[in-house]
């Protein structure tokens, strides 16, 4: 009441003075609830040389609100206690949509100018796990992924088998022309004219997706998905479908998704490494997921970043990069999409 208030306005005012004077003297409490968030997810869209001068407004606008959508796929799912494996697939799939990112539809060119697409996703509850490599023709490598990991007895499929076992799924089959798109296309003719080799580009911008997720019931799921590396032969497949490698969840420790330059990846098995830190020698998520980006990753020239969190909803989003696409979201609020290193 205006009345009541002019009556108590000197105990206000000492009272203002109190916690005023406090405030100089106490740390400032944190605003976010400091209890472990009931969910939790983190993505990315890929790491590398990505600058603030060199990407214009509007296309940072397009990565900011894409990146918003695919966080609040996710809370959608897990707000309502879904699980954390659909919750990764769902929002993997959003953005494999997307020709922002290098993966499903915008997925970059091999030497040859086809787009061949690597995916994996595993479940931290019972460590079990699910790839496929080299395909060619499934819209959503994430969900032929998931397929592998709950319907048949093998962790990783490739090319035309997994194509076909993606068929006999019911999953979306479409023409490879579907993958294609100018701004990939454009990047692909330049580099072929130039003829220069993968390893020389390597450093440009990957653009890899992925997600890690933490559900109601405590469990971790993690998932990514790629095109691969530009200019890529051979049938070079990189690290994303590789288990340990580009994608690892163990409830006992964290789920990890990675992108960057996958052979480095491989050799580092850099997803289980982290989680092997944390399970071993007993470090938190984010000392073990930047001693292996930051350091050990960097002492061998590697490029790239991880996301991932642990059972307590804790997040780590480690890159050796300028920058990387990414996002995170608890139950308690937090919510953020970044790109910059300096953000
Ligand atoms: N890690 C992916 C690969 O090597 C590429 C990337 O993340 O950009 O295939």
């Amino acid at each position: 009441m205006v009345s009541g208030f002019k009556a108590t306005q000197p105990a206000v005012a000492v009272l203002a003075l109190i916690v005023l004077l406090a405030s100089f003297t106490m740390p400032i409490a944190n605003p976010a609830d400091p209890s472990p968030p009931d969910y939790a997810l983190v993505i990315h869209g890929g790491a590398g040389v990505i600058l603030r001068d060199k990407l214009d407004a509007e296309t940072e606008q397009a990565y900011r609100t894409k990146l918003l959508e695919a966080l609040e796929t996710g809370r959608e799912i897990l707000a309502v206690g879904g699980s954390s494996l659909d919750a990764v697939e769902a929002v993997i799939n959003l953005m494999e949509d997307s020709p922002l990112f290098n993966a499903g539809r915008g997925s970059v060119f091999t030497e040859a100018g086809k787009n061949e697409m690597d995916a994996s996703i595993m479940t931290g509850h019972d460590l079990n796990a699910g790839a496929v490599a080299g395909v060619t023709t499934i819209k959503n490598p994430i969900s032929a992924a998931r397929r592998v990991m709950t319907h048949s007895k093998h962790v990783m499929l490739s090319r035309d088998g997994a194509e076909a076992f993606a068929a006999d799924q019911g999953l979306e089959i479409v023409d490879p022309e579907y993958f294609r798109t100018e701004r990939r296309w454009e990047s692909y003719r330049k580099l072929k004219a130039k003829q220069e080799s993968a390893a020389e580009t390597e450093d440009t911008k990957h653009g890899t997706v992925g997600c890690v997720a933490l559900d109601r019931e405590g469990n971790i799921a993690a998932g990514t998905s790629t095109g691969g590396m530009t200019m890529k032969k051979w049938g070079r497949i990189g690290d994303s479908p590789v288990i340990g490698a580009g994608t690892y969840a163990n409830n006992l420790t964290c789920g990890v998704s990675a992108t960057g330059h996958g052979e480095f990846f491989i050799r580092n098995v850099v997803a289980h490494d982290i989680s092997a830190l944390m399970e071993y020698k007993g470090l938190a998520l984010v000392a073990a997921a930047d001693l292996v980006v930051k350091k050990k990753l960097v002492s061998q020239g590697a490029t790239g970043g991880i996301v991932a969190l642990d059972g307590e909803g804790n997040i780590a989003m480690s890159f050796n990069t300028p920058g990387m696409y990414r996002g995170f979201l608890k139950s308690n609020g937090e919510q953020s999409v970044f790109i910059f290193g300096d953000e």
